[in-house]
């Protein structure tokens, strides 16, 4: 019930991301990738964000935009 929801992660939540429960763990690389994205010149979703790519099935409102 309260675990990560990050795939295989049996971790219990310590935060969100976009309503998504996370381990500390897998909130941090996602933030850290996320930085990274922000900063590319050449921004190339699939590559930079591969952890957050992971958990967008879960945050049901991000789909539509
Ligand atoms: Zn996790």
């Amino acid at each position: 019930m309260h675990k990560c929801e990050y795939p295989e992660c049996t971790e219990n939540r310590k935060k969100t991301w976009g309503l998504v429960p996370l381990c500390a763990f897998h909130y941090q690389l996602i933030l850290e990738e996320t930085l990274i994205y922000y900063k590319a010149p050449n921004k190339k979703l699939y590559e930079y964000r591969l952890h957050y790519l992971k958990i967008a099935p879960q945050i049901s409102w991000s789909r539509d935009n």
